[in-house]
């Protein structure tokens, strides 16, 4: 049986906290699903397919240096986390814990996803030490102020931020 998992966010944009959790997460199933959301709660500094095809760039950076079989497919989805880890056969929805911040919210909506449907575990991977600290949100806002974000983010990902601030400046 192939053992797939979904990992759900928006990725706007994609850090190095996040591309911690995917590649670990490649060493717990065969198959990963990165769900992208669309997030109509956010105003997103990136459409959706800009936000797809960052993913799927370092995506393909991940799994060249993967020592593990795995599959990773970078999807959108539009529906409720549980239908479309339904439809994509998962066994798990993969969270990222940063500090408390992040616990009491997960908590919750792991309790809610299992009242949907208790086949479907949600497996929380702790953050990375050295990254806990990188959220998409403080990415956006230290690129408007022109930090440095080159500690948080690929190289790639730091270049399409920094285009995007000095565009939206103009
Ligand atoms: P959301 O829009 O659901 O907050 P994000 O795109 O911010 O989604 O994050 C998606 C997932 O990645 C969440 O489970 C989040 O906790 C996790 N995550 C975000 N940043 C980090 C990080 N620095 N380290 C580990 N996990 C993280």
């Amino acid at each position: 049986m192939i053992r797939t998992g979904v990992y759900p966010g928006s990725f706007d944009p994609v850090t190095l906290g996040h591309i911690d959790i995917i590649r670990r997460a490649a060493h717990l199933v065969d198959r990963l699903v990165i769900g992208v959301t669309t997030n109509a709660s956010k105003t997103p500094m990136f459409t959706l397919d800009e936000r797809l095809a960052m993913v799927r760039r370092e995506v393909e950076s991940i799994c060249a240096t993967l020592t593990v079989e795995c599959e990773i497919d970078v999807v959108s989805f539009d529906s409720l986390l549980m239908h479309f880890a339904e439809r994509e056969g998962a066994s798990i929805i993969i969270r990222g814990l940063r500090a408390v911040a992040d616990f009491e919210y997960e908590y919750q909506m792991a309790g809610m996803n299992q009242q949907l449907n208790d086949d479907i575990e949600t497996v929380f991977l702790m953050a990375d030490v050295s990254l806990q600290p990188i959220a998409s949100r403080l990415v956006k806002e230290i690129a408007i102020y022109g930090g440095d974000i080159a500690p948080f983010v690929t190289p790639g990902v730091a270049a399409d931020v920094r285009d995007r601030v000095n565009r939206q400046k103009r």
